[in-house]
């Protein structure tokens, strides 16, 4: 039989593929490999990586890796020294409580899929837009946190949905509600030697009502120029309290804190929320890039909280199915 095509990338990374590959699954004591350029570890328990860490403070977290490989090739970076968080045991947890959902940072989106949709239907639809197949079995929630771009899907949906982050160090572990997270751009509330362990989201209540929403040029495995999503507790019709969280708004994902407000009290109608519409120019002053323009990032984000409104008024969803007509 003849032997298969194999391209420059299969002559020259086979070998170290297969050997990382079969050092993962292996049932060993020690968790590192290291030559003398490059070192890889795979800890299994939350105490081996924060070890792990604290002896080598220069190595990089990596989970799924659909982040950080870009540093690799798009910036021709090297990353000799990598700490795999797939296999701690913490980290990739997936536990139902009374009153909250604890997902471990190293879940990947599609093993999440299940219990957010669960508790948060309206996360499906989000999800199913993220990235593409491939990069839902292997991009994981925390580095979806940590890599703090302000243009991430799921930081906007936690911050609507008041998630708290479970992290630990050395030190101990502290639990941060994910507002307090994003400090400026890509910059993050993390200290050295500290990791994402898990995100606690709470379960919503019988009245609570949820939209997201994605804008971006492509249907499918497009990053979006706009991300919304409206988490709103009401009563008879009125809007008993308010979490906006937004992407592509500012230099991190973020609530629209005068707009939350500005709902607050208010009937969920066109005439309720026209304040909260212009209090979003108060909370935000967007950029204008390759993505979108300043004035279509705001424009959109007071339509999308109209959206909602319509949606609640008509109980039917208004998502455009179709793109594009071929006729
Ligand atoms: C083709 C493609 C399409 C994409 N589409 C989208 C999209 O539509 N929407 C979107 O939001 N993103 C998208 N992304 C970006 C990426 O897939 C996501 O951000 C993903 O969630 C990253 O997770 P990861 O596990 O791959 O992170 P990694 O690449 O492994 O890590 C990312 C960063 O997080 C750090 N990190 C990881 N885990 C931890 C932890 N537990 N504690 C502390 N730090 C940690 C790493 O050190 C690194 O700095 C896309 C990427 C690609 C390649």
């Amino acid at each position: 039989m003849a032997n298969p095509v194999q391209d420059q990338f299969d002559l020259r990374a086979a070998a170290t593929i297969k050997q990382l590959q079969s050092f993962i699954h292996a049932q060993t004591s020690n968790p590192s490999m290291e030559s003398d350029c490059s070192f890889f570890a795979v800890p299994k328990t939350v105490k081996q990586l924060l070890d792990l860490l604290a002896e080598h403070p220069d190595a990089r977290l990596v989970a799924g890796s659909t982040d950080l490989a870009l540093e690799t090739t798009q910036q021709l970076r090297n990353l000799p020294k990598l700490i795999h968080t797939a296999k701690v045991a913490e980290l990739r947890r997936i536990e139902e409580q009374d009153d909250q959902v604890i997902i471990g940072a190293a879940v990947t989106y599609s093993e999440a899929e299940p219990i957010l949709v669960k508790h948060f239907p309206a996360i499906q639809g989000l999800l199913h837009r993220l990235g593409s197949l491939q990069v839902r079995n292997q991009g994981t929630l925390g580095g979806n946190i940590a890599n703090a771009s302000p243009i991430g899907d799921m930081p906007p949906v936690l911050l609507a949905l008041n998630a708290r982050l479970i992290l630990r160090s050395h030190k101990g572990v502290r639990e941060l509600p994910i507002d307090q997270f994003f400090t400026a751009y890509r910059q993050t509330a993390l200290n050295p030697g500290e990791c994402i362990e898990s995100i606690i989201l709470p379960k919503p209540s019988v009245n609570s009502f949820l939209r997201i929403y994605k804008l971006s040029k492509r249907l499918d495995d497009d990053i979006s120029a706009v991300c919304a999503a409206i988490h709103l507790t009401l009563k008879d019709d009125r809007v008993l309290s308010a979490r906006l969280g937004f992407g592509g708004m500012a230099a991190t994902p973020a609530r629209a804190l005068q707009a939350e407000n500005a709902l607050i009290g208010k009937p969920l109608t066109e005439a309720g929320i026209a304040e909260a519409q212009e209090a979003l120019a108060q909370d935000f002053s967007p950029l204008s890039d390759v993505r979108a323009s300043a004035t279509y990032r705001l424009l959109s984000a007071k339509n999308l909280l109209l959206r909602a409104v319509l949606e609640y008024t008509a109980t039917q969803s208004l998502e455009v199915m179709h793109y594009a007509h071929l006729d």
